[in-house]
């Protein structure tokens, strides 16, 4: 196996930013200092942010980039068999 460890920061919940008229994630502007940004790649501020995984979650991308094992958290099915009373 090749271990190839490349400095894998864990970032565990990053806020990312989804223009909503690009459909994407996208970088943007912040517009003065309010809580108003802005796309950067059509300029409208029809942009919604949050934590990845809550954008992803919401908007669905999930299938595109996010790996599966993030949300492993779902538990196949519990331990039947080893139920003996
Ligand atoms: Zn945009």
């Amino acid at each position: 196996m090749t271990e190839k460890k490349e400095k894998t920061e864990k970032v565990e919940d990053p806020i990312i930013f989804y223009c909503k008229d690009c459909e994407e994630v996208a970088e943007t502007h912040r517009v003065g200092n309010k809580y108003v940004y802005k796309c950067k790649k059509c300029g409208t501020k029809n942009v919604a942010f949050g934590t990845k995984k809550s954008i992803y979650t919401f908007f669905r991308l999930d299938d595109k980039d996010v790996k599966k094992d993030e949300k492993a958290e779902t538990k196949p099915e519990e331990k039947k068999g080893e139920e003996k009373k």
